[in-house]
Protein backbone atom coordinates (compact mmCIF):
# COMPACT_ATOMS: atom_id res chain seq x y z
CA UNK A 1 0.00 0.00 0.00
CA UNK A 2 1.41 3.36 -1.05
CA UNK A 3 1.39 5.85 1.81
CA UNK A 4 3.05 9.21 2.43
CA UNK A 5 4.74 7.88 5.56
CA UNK A 6 5.38 4.62 7.35
CA UNK A 7 4.55 6.17 10.72
CA UNK A 8 2.80 9.40 11.67
CA UNK A 9 3.29 10.57 15.25
CA UNK A 10 0.85 13.02 16.81
CA UNK A 11 2.91 15.20 19.15
CA UNK A 12 6.58 16.13 19.08
CA UNK A 13 7.04 16.16 22.85
CA UNK A 14 9.70 14.00 24.41
CA UNK A 15 8.05 10.63 23.68
CA UNK A 16 7.07 11.44 20.09
CA UNK A 17 10.48 12.93 19.30
CA UNK A 18 12.48 10.07 20.83
CA UNK A 19 10.45 7.54 18.88
CA UNK A 20 10.69 9.54 15.65
CA UNK A 21 14.48 9.72 16.01
CA UNK A 22 14.78 5.96 16.47
CA UNK A 23 12.46 5.08 13.60
CA UNK A 24 14.12 7.56 11.25
CA UNK A 25 17.56 6.31 12.31
CA UNK A 26 16.46 2.85 11.17
CA UNK A 27 15.27 4.17 7.82
CA UNK A 28 11.52 4.51 8.39
CA UNK A 29 9.60 7.38 6.78
CA UNK A 30 8.29 9.33 9.75
CA UNK A 31 6.36 12.53 10.34
CA UNK A 32 5.67 14.26 13.65
CA UNK A 33 2.58 16.45 13.69
CA UNK A 34 2.30 18.91 16.56
CA UNK A 35 -0.55 21.27 17.35
CA UNK A 36 1.94 23.72 18.91
CA UNK A 37 5.51 24.66 17.97
CA UNK A 38 8.91 24.50 19.67
CA UNK A 39 10.18 25.93 21.94
CA UNK A 40 7.23 25.51 24.28
CA UNK A 41 6.58 25.04 27.97
CA UNK A 42 6.41 21.39 29.00
CA UNK A 43 6.34 19.77 32.40
CA UNK A 44 8.24 16.72 33.68
CA UNK A 45 11.62 18.07 34.69
CA UNK A 46 13.21 15.77 37.23
CA UNK A 47 15.02 12.70 35.89
CA UNK A 48 15.71 9.46 37.78
CA UNK A 49 18.06 6.53 37.24
CA UNK A 50 15.59 4.75 34.99
CA UNK A 51 15.20 7.88 32.83
CA UNK A 52 18.89 8.32 32.17
CA UNK A 53 19.61 4.58 32.19
CA UNK A 54 17.01 3.85 29.52
CA UNK A 55 18.01 6.89 27.48
CA UNK A 56 21.62 5.73 27.43
CA UNK A 57 20.43 2.28 26.46
CA UNK A 58 18.36 3.70 23.57
CA UNK A 59 21.42 5.64 22.42
CA UNK A 60 23.60 2.53 22.51
CA UNK A 61 21.11 0.21 20.87
CA UNK A 62 20.15 2.50 18.02
CA UNK A 63 23.52 4.21 17.70
CA UNK A 64 22.26 7.70 18.53
CA UNK A 65 25.07 9.49 20.39
CA UNK A 66 22.82 12.49 21.07
CA UNK A 67 20.69 10.34 23.39
CA UNK A 68 23.80 9.26 25.27
CA UNK A 69 24.85 12.87 25.73
CA UNK A 70 21.39 13.75 27.01
CA UNK A 71 21.50 10.83 29.45
CA UNK A 72 24.08 12.44 31.76
CA UNK A 73 23.93 15.77 33.53
CA UNK A 74 27.39 16.74 32.28
CA UNK A 75 26.72 15.67 28.70
CA UNK A 76 23.39 17.46 28.55
CA UNK A 77 24.77 20.62 30.14
CA UNK A 78 27.80 20.76 27.89
CA UNK A 79 26.34 19.72 24.55
CA UNK A 80 22.65 20.48 24.74
CA UNK A 81 21.26 22.96 27.24
CA UNK A 82 23.13 25.13 29.74
CA UNK A 83 19.83 25.90 31.46
CA UNK A 84 19.36 22.54 33.15
CA UNK A 85 19.72 22.05 36.89
CA UNK A 86 21.72 19.41 38.73
CA UNK A 87 19.99 16.71 40.75
CA UNK A 88 22.37 15.17 43.24
CA UNK A 89 19.64 13.53 45.23
CA UNK A 90 16.03 13.07 46.20
CA UNK A 91 15.04 15.02 49.29
CA UNK A 92 11.85 14.63 51.30
CA UNK A 93 11.18 16.98 54.21
CA UNK A 94 8.21 16.04 56.33
CA UNK A 95 6.02 18.78 57.78
CA UNK A 96 3.58 18.05 60.58
CA UNK A 97 1.76 20.90 62.27
CA UNK A 98 1.45 18.90 65.51
CA UNK A 99 5.20 19.24 66.17
CA UNK A 100 7.82 21.95 65.66
CA UNK A 101 9.73 21.86 62.39
CA UNK A 102 12.68 19.48 62.68
CA UNK A 103 14.99 18.24 59.92
CA UNK A 104 15.28 14.94 61.77
CA UNK A 105 12.02 14.20 59.98
CA UNK A 106 13.53 14.13 56.53
CA UNK A 107 15.01 11.68 54.05
CA UNK A 108 17.73 12.22 51.55
CA UNK A 109 18.84 9.74 48.93
CA UNK A 110 22.03 10.82 47.20
CA UNK A 111 22.25 9.52 43.65
CA UNK A 112 25.49 7.59 43.57
CA UNK A 113 28.02 9.54 41.49
CA UNK A 114 30.13 6.39 41.57
CA UNK A 115 27.56 4.28 39.80
CA UNK A 116 25.72 6.71 37.53
CA UNK A 117 24.74 10.07 39.04
CA UNK A 118 24.03 12.91 39.14
CA UNK A 119 20.64 13.23 37.51
CA UNK A 120 19.25 16.45 36.04
CA UNK A 121 16.47 18.99 36.24
CA UNK A 122 15.53 19.31 32.59
CA UNK A 123 14.36 22.68 31.36
CA UNK A 124 11.91 20.95 29.09
CA UNK A 125 11.41 23.60 26.46
CA UNK A 126 15.10 23.31 25.55
CA UNK A 127 15.28 19.53 25.83
CA UNK A 128 12.09 18.87 23.89
CA UNK A 129 13.09 21.24 21.08
CA UNK A 130 16.52 19.62 20.92
CA UNK A 131 15.16 16.07 20.65
CA UNK A 132 12.54 17.12 18.06
CA UNK A 133 15.29 18.68 15.96
CA UNK A 134 17.49 15.60 16.35
CA UNK A 135 14.62 13.56 14.95
CA UNK A 136 14.58 15.88 11.94
CA UNK A 137 18.35 15.57 11.61
CA UNK A 138 17.94 11.79 11.34
CA UNK A 139 15.30 12.17 8.64
CA UNK A 140 11.91 12.64 10.28
CA UNK A 141 9.56 15.34 9.02
CA UNK A 142 8.14 17.79 11.55
CA UNK A 143 4.90 19.66 10.93
CA UNK A 144 4.16 22.22 13.64
CA UNK A 145 1.05 24.21 14.45
CA UNK A 146 -0.98 21.66 12.58
CA UNK A 147 -4.10 20.08 14.03
CA UNK A 148 -5.62 16.87 12.79
CA UNK A 149 -9.40 17.13 12.54
CA UNK A 150 -10.13 13.69 11.13
CA UNK A 151 -8.53 10.27 11.68
CA UNK A 152 -9.56 7.33 9.53
CA UNK A 153 -8.14 4.03 10.78
CA UNK A 154 -8.63 2.09 7.55
CA UNK A 155 -7.97 -1.58 6.95
CA UNK A 156 -4.72 -1.00 5.03
CA UNK A 157 -3.69 2.49 6.02
CA UNK A 158 -4.43 5.43 8.27
CA UNK A 159 -5.58 8.70 6.74
CA UNK A 160 -5.29 11.98 8.62
CA UNK A 161 -6.91 15.22 7.55
CA UNK A 162 -5.61 18.45 9.01
CA UNK A 163 -7.52 21.61 9.77
CA UNK A 164 -5.86 23.02 6.64
CA UNK A 165 -7.40 20.11 4.71
CA UNK A 166 -4.02 18.53 4.13
CA UNK A 167 -4.29 14.72 3.72
CA UNK A 168 -1.55 12.58 5.22
CA UNK A 169 -1.50 8.80 4.90
CA UNK A 170 0.60 6.37 6.90
CA UNK A 171 0.86 2.68 7.71
CA UNK A 172 0.73 3.17 11.48
CA UNK A 173 -0.32 6.00 13.79
CA UNK A 174 1.31 6.76 17.15
CA UNK A 175 -0.60 9.17 19.34
CA UNK A 176 1.96 10.89 21.59
CA UNK A 177 -0.14 14.02 22.03
CA UNK A 178 -0.34 13.91 25.83
CA UNK A 179 -3.47 14.13 28.00
CA UNK A 180 -5.71 15.43 25.20
CA UNK A 181 -4.87 12.50 22.94
CA UNK A 182 -7.12 12.70 19.83
CA UNK A 183 -7.08 8.91 19.34
CA UNK A 184 -8.07 8.22 22.97
CA UNK A 185 -11.01 10.55 22.44
CA UNK A 186 -12.03 9.14 19.07
CA UNK A 187 -11.75 5.51 20.17
CA UNK A 188 -13.26 6.17 23.65
CA UNK A 189 -10.20 4.60 25.31
CA UNK A 190 -10.23 6.47 28.61
CA UNK A 191 -11.50 4.80 31.77
CA UNK A 192 -14.42 6.90 32.96
CA UNK A 193 -14.01 7.33 35.82
CA UNK A 194 -10.32 6.58 35.99
CA UNK A 195 -9.36 3.34 37.72
CA UNK A 196 -6.60 5.15 39.65
CA UNK A 197 -6.71 5.13 43.44
CA UNK A 198 -4.54 8.23 43.75
CA UNK A 199 -6.38 11.52 44.07
CA UNK A 200 -4.31 14.63 43.50
CA UNK A 201 -4.59 17.94 41.78
CA UNK A 202 -1.77 20.30 40.92
CA UNK A 203 -0.91 23.97 40.57
CA UNK A 204 2.50 24.72 39.10
CA UNK A 205 4.67 27.37 37.49
CA UNK A 206 8.25 28.57 37.00
CA UNK A 207 9.54 31.19 39.44
CA UNK A 208 12.49 33.49 39.82
CA UNK A 209 14.10 34.35 43.14
CA UNK A 210 13.33 31.11 45.01
CA UNK A 211 15.86 30.79 47.83
CA UNK A 212 17.83 27.61 48.58
CA UNK A 213 16.15 25.86 51.51
CA UNK A 214 19.61 25.50 53.07
CA UNK A 215 19.86 29.31 53.28
CA UNK A 216 16.57 29.99 55.03
CA UNK A 217 17.16 27.73 58.02
CA UNK A 218 18.61 29.33 61.12
CA UNK A 219 20.38 28.12 64.27
CA UNK A 220 19.33 24.68 65.45
CA UNK A 221 17.00 24.28 62.47
CA UNK A 222 20.12 23.50 60.47
CA UNK A 223 21.22 19.87 60.51
CA UNK A 224 23.89 18.13 58.48
CA UNK A 225 22.74 16.48 55.27
CA UNK A 226 24.87 14.58 52.74
CA UNK A 227 24.31 17.13 49.94
CA UNK A 228 22.65 20.58 49.91
CA UNK A 229 18.86 20.46 49.75
CA UNK A 230 18.95 22.91 46.85
CA UNK A 231 20.91 20.45 44.72
CA UNK A 232 18.19 17.85 45.13
CA UNK A 233 14.69 17.51 43.77
CA UNK A 234 13.12 18.82 46.96
CA UNK A 235 9.77 17.45 48.10
CA UNK A 236 8.08 19.18 51.03
CA UNK A 237 5.67 16.43 52.11
CA UNK A 238 2.69 16.67 54.47
CA UNK A 239 -0.54 14.88 55.25
CA UNK A 240 -2.64 15.23 52.09
CA UNK A 241 -0.09 16.57 49.64
CA UNK A 242 3.37 17.67 48.67
CA UNK A 243 5.26 20.53 47.05
CA UNK A 244 8.05 20.16 44.48
CA UNK A 245 10.96 22.59 44.27
CA UNK A 246 13.09 21.88 41.20
CA UNK A 247 15.79 24.51 40.69
CA UNK A 248 17.50 25.00 37.35
CA UNK A 249 19.93 27.51 38.89
CA UNK A 250 21.58 25.23 41.44
CA UNK A 251 25.11 24.81 40.07
CA UNK A 252 27.91 27.10 39.01
CA UNK A 253 27.49 26.64 35.25
CA UNK A 254 23.76 27.25 35.06
CA UNK A 255 22.57 30.01 32.76
CA UNK A 256 18.97 29.71 33.91
CA UNK A 257 17.74 31.69 36.93
CA UNK A 258 14.42 29.81 37.18
CA UNK A 259 13.03 27.27 39.60
CA UNK A 260 10.06 25.00 38.97
CA UNK A 261 7.44 24.87 41.71
CA UNK A 262 4.35 22.70 41.97
CA UNK A 263 1.87 22.00 44.76
CA UNK A 264 -0.12 18.75 44.78
CA UNK A 265 -3.17 18.44 47.01
CA UNK A 266 -5.76 15.75 47.58
CA UNK A 267 -8.89 17.34 46.03
CA UNK A 268 -11.16 15.34 48.34
CA UNK A 269 -9.74 17.42 51.19
CA UNK A 270 -8.87 20.57 49.31
CA UNK A 271 -11.18 21.01 46.31
CA UNK A 272 -10.24 23.68 43.77
CA UNK A 273 -11.32 26.90 45.53
CA UNK A 274 -13.79 29.05 43.67
CA UNK A 275 -12.92 32.63 42.75
CA UNK A 276 -9.28 32.20 43.78
CA UNK A 277 -6.38 32.13 41.31
CA UNK A 278 -3.77 29.36 41.64
CA UNK A 279 -1.24 32.01 42.65
CA UNK A 280 -3.51 33.27 45.43
CA UNK A 281 -4.10 29.70 46.56
CA UNK A 282 -0.35 29.04 46.62
CA UNK A 283 0.33 32.19 48.63
CA UNK A 284 -2.42 31.25 51.11
CA UNK A 285 -0.87 27.78 51.44
CA UNK A 286 2.54 29.36 52.12
CA UNK A 287 1.05 31.47 54.91
CA UNK A 288 -0.02 28.21 56.57
CA UNK A 289 3.49 26.79 56.15
CA UNK A 290 5.85 29.53 57.33
CA UNK A 291 9.07 27.49 57.14
CA UNK A 292 8.45 26.75 53.48
CA UNK A 293 7.27 30.31 52.91
CA UNK A 294 10.78 31.57 53.73
CA UNK A 295 12.02 30.02 50.48
CA UNK A 296 9.55 32.14 48.53
CA UNK A 297 10.02 35.56 50.11
CA UNK A 298 10.65 37.90 47.16
CA UNK A 299 10.09 35.14 44.57
CA UNK A 300 7.83 35.78 41.57
CA UNK A 301 6.35 33.57 38.90
CA UNK A 302 7.57 34.22 35.36
CA UNK A 303 4.59 32.64 33.64
CA UNK A 304 0.93 31.90 34.29
CA UNK A 305 0.24 29.26 36.92
CA UNK A 306 -1.29 26.08 35.54
CA UNK A 307 -4.06 24.37 37.49
CA UNK A 308 -5.00 20.72 36.86
CA UNK A 309 -8.15 19.76 38.83
CA UNK A 310 -7.22 16.06 38.85
CA UNK A 311 -3.94 14.66 37.56
CA UNK A 312 -4.95 11.02 37.19
CA UNK A 313 -6.35 9.52 34.00
CA UNK A 314 -6.03 6.06 32.52
CA UNK A 315 -6.87 4.12 29.37
CA UNK A 316 -8.57 0.74 28.99
CA UNK A 317 -6.28 -0.10 26.08
CA UNK A 318 -3.28 1.69 24.64
CA UNK A 319 -3.20 -0.24 21.35
CA UNK A 320 -5.65 -0.94 18.54
CA UNK A 321 -5.90 -1.48 14.80
CA UNK A 322 -2.92 0.41 13.30
CA UNK A 323 -2.51 2.74 16.26
CA UNK A 324 -1.19 3.08 19.78
CA UNK A 325 -1.07 5.67 22.55
CA UNK A 326 2.42 6.49 23.81
CA UNK A 327 3.70 8.12 26.99
CA UNK A 328 1.56 10.83 28.50
CA UNK A 329 -1.21 10.04 25.98
CA UNK A 330 -1.81 6.67 27.64
CA UNK A 331 -2.29 7.84 31.24
CA UNK A 332 -0.75 9.64 34.19
CA UNK A 333 -0.67 9.46 37.99
CA UNK A 334 1.29 12.20 39.77
CA UNK A 335 4.81 13.65 39.53
CA UNK A 336 5.82 12.30 42.96
CA UNK A 337 8.93 10.08 42.53
CA UNK A 338 9.42 11.43 38.97
CA UNK A 339 8.36 8.20 37.30
CA UNK A 340 6.74 9.82 34.23
CA UNK A 341 9.79 10.27 32.04
CA UNK A 342 11.26 6.95 33.14
CA UNK A 343 8.07 5.18 32.07
CA UNK A 344 8.11 7.12 28.82
CA UNK A 345 11.64 5.88 28.03
CA UNK A 346 10.65 2.27 28.74
CA UNK A 347 7.55 2.58 26.58
CA UNK A 348 9.53 4.12 23.72
CA UNK A 349 12.00 1.23 23.93
CA UNK A 350 9.27 -1.40 23.95
CA UNK A 351 7.36 0.20 21.07
CA UNK A 352 10.42 0.86 18.88
CA UNK A 353 11.37 -2.78 18.65
CA UNK A 354 7.85 -3.95 17.92
CA UNK A 355 7.08 -1.22 15.42
CA UNK A 356 10.32 -1.72 13.49
CA UNK A 357 9.51 -5.43 13.17
CA UNK A 358 5.94 -4.67 12.12
CA UNK A 359 7.17 -2.25 9.45
CA UNK A 360 9.67 -4.77 8.14
CA UNK A 361 7.12 -7.55 7.91
CA UNK A 362 4.27 -5.26 6.92
CA UNK A 363 2.14 -6.84 9.62
CA UNK A 364 0.49 -4.55 12.16
CA UNK A 365 -1.64 -7.13 13.90
CA UNK A 366 -2.62 -5.85 17.34
CA UNK A 367 -1.20 -8.99 18.97
CA UNK A 368 2.31 -7.78 18.08
CA UNK A 369 1.86 -4.87 20.50
CA UNK A 370 0.30 -6.68 23.48
CA UNK A 371 3.55 -6.68 25.48
CA UNK A 372 3.84 -2.94 24.96
CA UNK A 373 0.28 -2.42 26.21
CA UNK A 374 0.97 -4.65 29.21
CA UNK A 375 4.03 -2.53 30.02
CA UNK A 376 2.15 0.78 29.81
CA UNK A 377 -0.74 -0.55 31.90
CA UNK A 378 1.70 -2.02 34.42
CA UNK A 379 3.61 1.24 34.68
CA UNK A 380 0.40 3.11 35.40
CA UNK A 381 -0.93 0.58 37.91
CA UNK A 382 2.32 0.28 39.87
CA UNK A 383 2.86 4.00 39.85
CA UNK A 384 -0.67 4.39 41.18
CA UNK A 385 0.09 1.99 44.04
CA UNK A 386 3.35 3.80 44.72
CA UNK A 387 1.90 7.30 44.87
CA UNK A 388 -1.32 6.33 46.63
CA UNK A 389 0.68 4.50 49.31
CA UNK A 390 2.98 7.50 49.73
CA UNK A 391 0.04 9.88 50.11
CA UNK A 392 -1.40 7.63 52.84
CA UNK A 393 2.01 7.34 54.50
CA UNK A 394 2.52 11.12 54.54
CA UNK A 395 0.23 11.26 57.61
CA UNK A 396 2.89 9.58 59.77
CA UNK A 397 6.63 10.12 59.36
CA UNK A 398 7.60 6.65 60.63
CA UNK A 399 5.25 5.00 58.14
CA UNK A 400 6.58 7.16 55.32
CA UNK A 401 10.15 6.51 56.45
CA UNK A 402 9.52 2.76 56.16
CA UNK A 403 7.76 2.89 52.79
CA UNK A 404 10.41 5.28 51.43
CA UNK A 405 12.90 2.37 51.64
CA UNK A 406 10.69 0.05 49.61
CA UNK A 407 10.78 2.67 46.87
CA UNK A 408 14.56 3.23 47.23
CA UNK A 409 15.32 -0.46 46.81
CA UNK A 410 13.36 -0.67 43.57
CA UNK A 411 14.38 2.74 42.29
CA UNK A 412 18.07 2.81 43.06
CA UNK A 413 19.37 -0.57 44.17
CA UNK A 414 17.95 -3.47 42.15
CA UNK A 415 16.75 -2.76 38.62
CA UNK A 416 19.77 -0.60 37.97
CA UNK A 417 21.76 -3.85 37.86
CA UNK A 418 19.55 -5.29 35.10
CA UNK A 419 20.20 -2.28 32.87
CA UNK A 420 23.89 -2.27 33.67
CA UNK A 421 24.22 -5.94 32.85
CA UNK A 422 22.58 -5.50 29.44
CA UNK A 423 24.90 -2.58 28.68
CA UNK A 424 28.03 -4.52 29.64
CA UNK A 425 26.85 -7.41 27.48
CA UNK A 426 26.24 -5.07 24.53
CA UNK A 427 29.66 -3.43 24.92
CA UNK A 428 31.23 -6.87 24.89
CA UNK A 429 29.27 -8.35 21.97
CA UNK A 430 27.91 -5.33 20.05
CA UNK A 431 24.82 -7.52 19.67
CA UNK A 432 21.62 -5.56 20.24
CA UNK A 433 19.83 -8.68 21.40
CA UNK A 434 21.37 -7.79 24.77
CA UNK A 435 18.53 -5.24 24.99
CA UNK A 436 15.70 -7.45 23.77
CA UNK A 437 13.09 -8.82 26.14
CA UNK A 438 13.50 -6.04 28.72
CA UNK A 439 9.72 -5.66 28.76
CA UNK A 440 9.03 -9.41 28.83
CA UNK A 441 9.09 -9.59 32.59
CA UNK A 442 6.82 -11.16 35.20
CA UNK A 443 5.73 -7.85 36.76
CA UNK A 444 5.74 -5.17 34.04
CA UNK A 445 5.92 -1.64 35.38
CA UNK A 446 7.07 -2.64 38.87
CA UNK A 447 10.19 -0.73 39.95
CA UNK A 448 12.07 -4.01 39.82
CA UNK A 449 9.94 -6.00 37.38
CA UNK A 450 11.70 -9.36 37.49
CA UNK A 451 12.41 -10.01 41.17
CA UNK A 452 9.88 -12.15 43.05
CA UNK A 453 11.27 -11.20 46.47
CA UNK A 454 10.83 -7.51 45.66
CA UNK A 455 7.32 -8.11 44.37
CA UNK A 456 6.45 -9.82 47.67
CA UNK A 457 7.88 -6.92 49.69
CA UNK A 458 5.98 -4.48 47.48
CA UNK A 459 2.62 -6.27 47.72
CA UNK A 460 2.86 -6.68 51.48
CA UNK A 461 3.91 -3.07 52.03
CA UNK A 462 1.13 -1.69 49.84
CA UNK A 463 -1.42 -3.98 51.54
CA UNK A 464 -0.36 -2.78 55.00
CA UNK A 465 -0.58 0.87 53.99
CA UNK A 466 -3.98 0.41 52.37
CA UNK A 467 -5.15 -1.29 55.59
CA UNK A 468 -4.16 1.90 57.43
CA UNK A 469 -6.28 3.90 55.02
CA UNK A 470 -9.27 1.65 55.67
CA UNK A 471 -8.75 2.02 59.43
CA UNK A 472 -7.98 -1.69 59.80
CA UNK A 473 -4.38 -1.28 60.93
CA UNK A 474 -2.55 1.35 62.93
CA UNK A 475 0.26 3.30 61.28
CA UNK A 476 2.57 1.88 63.93
CA UNK A 477 1.70 -1.73 63.09
CA UNK A 478 2.00 -1.07 59.36
CA UNK A 479 5.42 0.50 59.93
CA UNK A 480 6.55 -2.53 61.93
CA UNK A 481 5.34 -4.90 59.19
CA UNK A 482 7.10 -3.01 56.42
CA UNK A 483 10.34 -2.84 58.40
CA UNK A 484 10.10 -6.56 59.17
CA UNK A 485 9.51 -7.24 55.46
CA UNK A 486 12.55 -5.15 54.55
CA UNK A 487 14.75 -6.96 57.04
CA UNK A 488 13.63 -10.45 56.12
CA UNK A 489 13.70 -9.92 52.33
CA UNK A 490 17.53 -9.71 52.21
CA UNK A 491 17.50 -8.15 48.78
CA UNK A 492 19.98 -5.34 49.35
CA UNK A 493 23.44 -5.22 50.80
CA UNK A 494 23.42 -4.52 54.57
CA UNK A 495 26.20 -1.97 53.87
CA UNK A 496 23.58 0.38 52.39
CA UNK A 497 21.75 0.63 55.73
CA UNK A 498 18.32 0.57 54.12
CA UNK A 499 16.89 -1.90 56.60
CA UNK A 500 17.71 0.34 59.56
CA UNK A 501 14.80 2.78 60.03
CA UNK A 502 16.87 5.06 62.27
CA UNK A 503 19.00 5.99 59.24
CA UNK A 504 17.19 8.64 57.26
CA UNK A 505 19.85 9.80 54.83
CA UNK A 506 21.64 7.64 52.30
CA UNK A 507 24.87 8.95 50.94
CA UNK A 508 25.72 7.14 47.72
CA UNK A 509 29.16 8.73 47.52
CA UNK A 510 31.13 6.12 49.43
CA UNK A 511 33.39 3.97 47.23
CA UNK A 512 33.76 1.54 50.15
CA UNK A 513 29.96 1.07 50.37
CA UNK A 514 29.71 0.54 46.61
CA UNK A 515 32.48 -2.06 46.66
CA UNK A 516 31.04 -3.75 49.71
CA UNK A 517 27.58 -3.94 48.05
CA UNK A 518 29.20 -5.41 44.94
CA UNK A 519 31.07 -8.03 46.98
CA UNK A 520 27.88 -8.87 48.91
CA UNK A 521 25.95 -9.32 45.66
CA UNK A 522 28.61 -11.56 44.17
CA UNK A 523 29.33 -13.66 47.26
CA UNK A 524 26.75 -13.54 50.05
CA UNK A 525 23.37 -12.52 48.63
CA UNK A 526 20.47 -14.95 48.19
CA UNK A 527 20.63 -16.87 44.90
CA UNK A 528 18.18 -14.72 42.89
CA UNK A 529 20.08 -11.56 43.85
CA UNK A 530 23.43 -13.19 43.07
CA UNK A 531 22.08 -13.78 39.57
CA UNK A 532 21.61 -10.04 39.16
CA UNK A 533 25.28 -9.45 39.91
CA UNK A 534 26.50 -12.52 38.00
CA UNK A 535 26.92 -10.89 34.58
CA UNK A 536 28.65 -7.80 35.93
CA UNK A 537 32.37 -8.04 35.17
CA UNK A 538 34.48 -7.02 38.18
CA UNK A 539 37.06 -5.28 35.95
CA UNK A 540 34.38 -3.39 34.01
CA UNK A 541 32.64 -2.32 37.21
CA UNK A 542 35.88 -1.05 38.72
CA UNK A 543 36.76 0.88 35.57
CA UNK A 544 33.28 2.42 35.48
CA UNK A 545 33.50 3.43 39.15
CA UNK A 546 36.97 4.93 38.69
CA UNK A 547 35.84 6.94 35.64
CA UNK A 548 32.84 8.22 37.55
CA UNK A 549 34.93 9.15 40.58
CA UNK A 550 37.31 11.13 38.35
CA UNK A 551 34.37 12.88 36.60
CA UNK A 552 32.84 13.76 39.97
CA UNK A 553 36.17 15.22 41.11
CA UNK A 554 36.44 17.30 37.92
CA UNK A 555 32.85 18.49 38.36
CA UNK A 556 33.49 19.84 41.80
C1 LIG B 1 2.35 18.33 36.76
C2 LIG B 1 3.27 17.31 36.17
C3 LIG B 1 4.59 17.20 36.63
C4 LIG B 1 5.44 16.21 36.12
N1 LIG B 1 6.70 16.08 36.61
C5 LIG B 1 7.49 15.06 36.19
C6 LIG B 1 8.82 14.90 36.68
O1 LIG B 1 9.31 15.68 37.50
N2 LIG B 1 9.56 13.87 36.22
C7 LIG B 1 9.07 13.00 35.29
O2 LIG B 1 9.76 12.05 34.93
N3 LIG B 1 7.84 13.16 34.76
C8 LIG B 1 7.03 14.16 35.19
N4 LIG B 1 5.80 14.32 34.64
C9 LIG B 1 5.41 13.45 33.55
C10 LIG B 1 5.97 13.97 32.22
O3 LIG B 1 5.47 15.25 32.00
C11 LIG B 1 5.55 13.06 31.09
O4 LIG B 1 5.98 11.76 31.35
C12 LIG B 1 6.20 13.46 29.79
O5 LIG B 1 6.03 14.82 29.55
C13 LIG B 1 5.57 12.69 28.69
O6 LIG B 1 5.92 13.25 27.46
P1 LIG B 1 5.00 13.09 26.20
O7 LIG B 1 5.83 13.45 25.04
O8 LIG B 1 4.32 11.77 26.20
O9 LIG B 1 3.82 14.16 26.42
P2 LIG B 1 3.88 15.73 26.42
O10 LIG B 1 5.13 16.24 27.00
O11 LIG B 1 2.58 16.14 27.05
O12 LIG B 1 3.87 16.14 24.87
C14 LIG B 1 2.70 16.12 24.08
C15 LIG B 1 2.95 16.83 22.76
O13 LIG B 1 1.79 16.72 21.94
C16 LIG B 1 1.42 18.00 21.44
N5 LIG B 1 -0.04 17.98 21.25
C17 LIG B 1 -1.01 18.19 22.16
N6 LIG B 1 -2.22 18.03 21.59
C18 LIG B 1 -2.00 17.72 20.29
C19 LIG B 1 -2.85 17.41 19.20
N7 LIG B 1 -4.17 17.40 19.31
N8 LIG B 1 -2.28 17.11 18.00
C20 LIG B 1 -0.92 17.10 17.86
N9 LIG B 1 -0.09 17.39 18.87
C21 LIG B 1 -0.61 17.68 20.07
C22 LIG B 1 1.92 18.98 22.46
O14 LIG B 1 2.13 20.26 21.89
C23 LIG B 1 3.23 18.31 22.90
O15 LIG B 1 4.29 18.67 22.04
C24 LIG B 1 4.95 15.33 35.13
C25 LIG B 1 3.64 15.46 34.64
C26 LIG B 1 2.81 16.43 35.16
C27 LIG B 1 1.39 16.54 34.65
Amino acid sequence: MDTDYDVAILGSGISGSLLATILARRGARVVMIDAASHPKFAIGESTVGHTSGMLELLGMQFDIPEFQQLSTFMGARKHIASGIGIKRGFAFIHHDKSRPFDLDYSNQLVISPILHGPEAHWYRQDIDAYVAHIAVRYGSDLKQQLRIKDIDLGQDKVTLVSDRDERITCRYLVDAAGPNSPVARQQALRDTPTRCKTHSRSIFTHMIGVKPFDDVLVGSERKPSPVPWFQCTLHHIFDGGWLWVIPFNNHKWSTNPLCSVGLQLDPRRWPVPEGVTPEQEFNAWLKENPIVERQFVGARSVREWVSVPRLQYSSKRTIGHRYCLLGHASGFIDPLFSRGLAGTMMSVHSLSLRLLDALKEDDFDVSRFETFDRLQQGLLNHNDQLVNSAFIAFRDFELWNAFFRVWVIGEAALDFLRLLKAKFEFKETRDERAFHGMDEVPYPGLLCPDEAAYKKLWDESVASIEAVERGEMSAKDATARIVHGLQSAQIVSPALGLTDPSRHHFDGRSVADALSAFAWGKLSAPESIKQRYAGLPAGGMLRMMMNNVVSAALRS
